[in-house]
């Protein structure tokens, strides 16, 4: 079994219900292991386009990387998901980000991801829900200081809106 991190990103759509479509594919074939928070982040490269909602997804797999992937690009089509701009807007996207200690480097598939290191939008939540997550090469994730990008920021999102001030349900607390 392997412990592996998939980056789950949507700016299309509805956002949040795109996220719970990629928690539950992946939960469907492999473990949950672990769900973050989901973070509200400015997007990063491409066409101007809006903010994105991230989050990271553990889970503990029996499969080999290149068919969790297959499976991962399956989600994203089930989501409608266009591959039109490179870092255009998306309905759902998903990025295997590590898989246990692996290197990858195959034509369709480089794992740890390549950008992981650069993307806070990536990084913060994979430390929320895996603090101790180490690179292939044994360096901590935790100390490796995120350079440039995100400049806006990763906010947490509040995923269940506070009840309306003043009532208006009719439930008495
Ligand atoms: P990005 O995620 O960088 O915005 P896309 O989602 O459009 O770009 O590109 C995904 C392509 O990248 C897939 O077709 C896949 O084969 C390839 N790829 C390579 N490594 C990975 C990885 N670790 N996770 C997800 N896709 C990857
Ligand atoms: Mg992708």
């Amino acid at each position: 079994m392997s412990l592996a991190a998939v980056g789950i990103g949507s700016n299309l759509g509805d956002r949040f219900a795109n996220l719970v479509a990629a928690v539950v594919g992946l939960g469907a074939e492999s473990l949950l292991a672990g769900v973050s928070s989901v973070y509200e982040t400015a997007p990063v490269g491409g066409p101007e386009q809006g903010p994105f909602l991230n989050a990271v997804v553990i889970i503990e797999t029996a499969r080999p990387a290149a068919a969790l992937l297959q499976s991962m690009l399956t989600i994203e089509r089930a989501r409608d998901r266009k591959r039109l701009v490179r870092w255009g807007p998306r309905s759902l996207d998903l990025d295997l980000l590590i898989f246990g200690t692996e290197a990858i480097d195959l034509p369709g598939l480089t794992v740890p991801h390549p950008r992981l290191l650069e993307r806070r939008f990536v990084v913060e939540p994979l430390l929320e829900v895996w603090p101790e997550v180490a690179l292939p090469d044994g360096t901590l994730v935790a100390a490796v200081k995120v350079e440039g990008a995100d400049p806006l920021g990763v906010y947490p999102f509040p995923a269940v809106s506070a009840p309306p001030k003043g009532g208006g349900s009719g439930v008495s607390r």
